[in-house]
């Protein structure tokens, strides 16, 4: 007899990517607290690009100032960053996902979505486990879903290097109690707003009516957020070329620039890096035109800024508002010298402040805020 075959969902989510890779050269630290970043000099300026389960016990992660996480996690070996290897072993990842079949959607240097025709999802998703092991020696953690938003939340749910479903029958069993935030799509600052209206749940979000929320978040967002928790997501998996949606790069120095000649000499040659990156990431059809560009200095008196502060007058949001949700670092993401690895740059969170030095100013000045390109 034929058993029945179902179209799924799988998100391949590698587990510690960064620090998997770095463990592959260093089978000797693993088992303890590893952190990579900028120099893998903890006196010096730079963060957290990845940060092994053991150290991310310690309340570090992605993001955290490399002197933050020697103060929290003393015992963290520290090693530098080393984009280009682990560039080419995402390579490696997505070549092994590609030999599985199916289409495979690269979402992120370290991420796929998979779209499968199978009468066994869990052996599926074993499968893909398993030969992405043998092919790179990394694990991964997979997600069974019935579409991107559900097996995108499966994959976090069986790290790691587990394998979970998450579909519409057990979408409110497993998803109703969580906080808002839990919702890929739905950061701090969105749970935050909801909040407020008394809405803390993914259950409670889902009772309520979508029209309630267009007034505050839009006629889009708005209904959009509801349908989110319900589990709803129709955006199809799509095998064209990965695209990253924003490239950027960022850099700590050592010591704070006073010099406007100085600075304006590293953001052009921030600039030209940024430019090259596009021009290598052009993928193929018709040159594509950008919403513009932005810049984020942080100097001695950095704030943050309020949400939907113009960039024009201070700082430049890092999200575009015509992408629903945030986006995974892709590969353009992690450069040397103190960039973040897994997670999408937050313009915001290193707004200036108030000008304290000429250079600040003439940095802000600069910014370009989602100018039509021609
Ligand atoms: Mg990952």
């Amino acid at each position: 007899m034929l058993g029945s075959v179902e179209r799924v969902v799988l998100h391949v989510d590698l587990d510690q990517f960064i620090v998997a890779v770095e463990l592959l050269r260093h089978p000797e630290l693993r088992g303890r607290p590893v952190l990579v970043g900028g120099s893998g000099d903890p006196t010096q300026r730079g963060v957290v690009a990845g940060a092994s389960y053991e150290a991310r016990r310690f309340g570090v992660r992605s993001g955290t100032p490399l002197r933050t996480a020697a103060a929290r996690c003393p015992e963290a070996v520290f090693l530098p960053a080393d984009r280009e290897t682990y560039l080419a072993a995402s390579e490696d990842v997505m070549a092994a996902l590609r030999e599985v079949g199916g289409i495979v959607e690269v979402a992120g240097w370290d991420e796929a979505f998979m779209l499968v025709d199978t009468d066994d999802a869990e052996r599926t998703a074993r499968f893909v486990q398993q030969h992405v092991r043998e092919r790179t020696a990394l694990a991964c953690s997979v997600g069974i879903g019935d579409n991107k938003l559900r097996a995108k939340l499966a994959s976090g749910l069986a790290k790691p290097a587990g394998v979970f479903r998450l579909d519409v029958s057990n979408w409110v069993e497993v998803m109703a109690d969580r906080p808002t935030d839990a919702l890929w799509g739905v950061g701090a600052k969105t749970a935050k707003k909801l909040a407020t209206r008394g809405i803390a749940t993914v259950g409670e979000l889902a009772a309520t009516p979508m029209a309630d929320l267009a007034g505050e978040f839009g006629p889009n967002i708005g209904p959009w957020l509801v349908a989110l928790a319900h589990g709803y997501d129709s955006t199809p998996v799509t095998d064209e070329p990965y695209q990253a949606r924003s490239h950027g790069r960022e850099v700590t120095f050592q010591r704070d620039l006073h010099d406007v000649a100085a600075v304006r000499a590293e953001i052009a040659r921030l600039s030209r890096t940024v430019a090259d990156d596009l021009a290598a990431d052009d993928g193929p059809g018709p040159p594509r035109g950008g919403h513009g560009a932005g810049l984020a200095v942080r100097h001695p008196h950095a704030r943050r800024l309020p949400a939907g502060a113009d960039p024009r007058r201070g700082g430049h949001r890092g999200r575009c508002p015509h992408r629903a949700r945030p986006l995974s670092a892709g590969p353009p993401g992690a450069a040397g010298g103190g960039a973040r690895g897994d997670r999408p740059l937050r313009g915001s969170e290193v707004s200036p402040g108030p000008p304290c030095q000429p250079g600040c100013t003439s940095a802000r000045n600069l910014s370009c805020p989602r100018t039509p390109s021609s």
